[in-house]
């Protein structure tokens, strides 16, 4: 069973599967702590800010309210929509063991993917496409995990300041097997997206752009 806060169908704007329309599963609680953070009202489970499912699936606000749903439960809400392809994010959803979930939704023809701080390993479906956006130094005291970043499939990065390029650096990225990274701007700030380009085309690396908040979406 998972605590889930939301369920969403929207277009994913962020890194390799930008443009991919996709039903995003965020799941409650985050001890991570990022002062930036925009998803704050996942941070905590609250037993007494628990609804029913149908009650979590129809709400159109960031509330801390959530849903106990299994993994039966997400393959139903999701086969609602059109999109087949899932994004599992949150709060940090690598708290959780996604195995059961992953599984289901990969055998039910879903292409999967999880969005995750890299401070927690990962237990999925093999299949699933592990996007870690690694957060170095935050409150919640949480370190990054060398296994984590191995099992990525792509790493990226929030970056606002020269500071976010050294933490990037200060990780064991070289020794990730498909480091395809990507720098993204925080805020869409025009100094963070100059960094951005500045730092992604001396080392070959990528620049993130979060489309979704282009053109309007969630
Ligand atoms: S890891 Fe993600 S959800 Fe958790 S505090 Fe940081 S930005 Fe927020």
């Amino acid at each position: 069973m998972l605590p889930i806060n939301e369920i969403f169908e929207t277009i994913q704007g962020e890194a390799c599967k930008a443009g991919t329309p996709s039903v995003f599963v965020r799941l409650q609680a985050c001890p991570v702590r990022c002062p930036w953070c925009d998803t704050k009202h996942t941070w905590f489970v609250d037993s007494e800010r628990r609804v029913s499912i149908a009650d979590m699936m129809i709400k159109t606000e960031d509330t801390n309210t959530w849903a106990m749903m299994s993994p039966e439960d997400v393959l139903l809400a999701v086969q609602a929509f059109s999109a087949r392809h899932v994004v599992i994010t949150g709060g940090e959803p690598a708290l959780y063991d996604l195995r059961p979930l992953t599984t289901l939704l990969v055998g039910s023809g879903f292409s999967v993917q999880l969005e995750t701080s890299g401070t927690q390993a990962i237990q999925a479906h093999p299949y699933t496409w592990v996007t870690v956006s690694p957060k170095v130094g935050m409150p919640g005291r949480r370190s990054v995990l060398g296994e984590t970043l191995l099992r990525a499939n792509e790493i990226k990065h929030p970056v606002g300041k020269p500071a976010d390029i050294q933490n990037l650096l200060s990780l064991p990225i070289e020794h990730a097997l498909k480091p395809e990274i990507w720098l993204q701007p925080l805020s869409q700030s025009r100094k963070a997206t100059e960094l951005c380009i500045r730092e992604a085309t001396v080392r070959n690396w990528r620049v993130s752009i979060q489309t979704q908040k282009y053109i309007g979406v969630r």
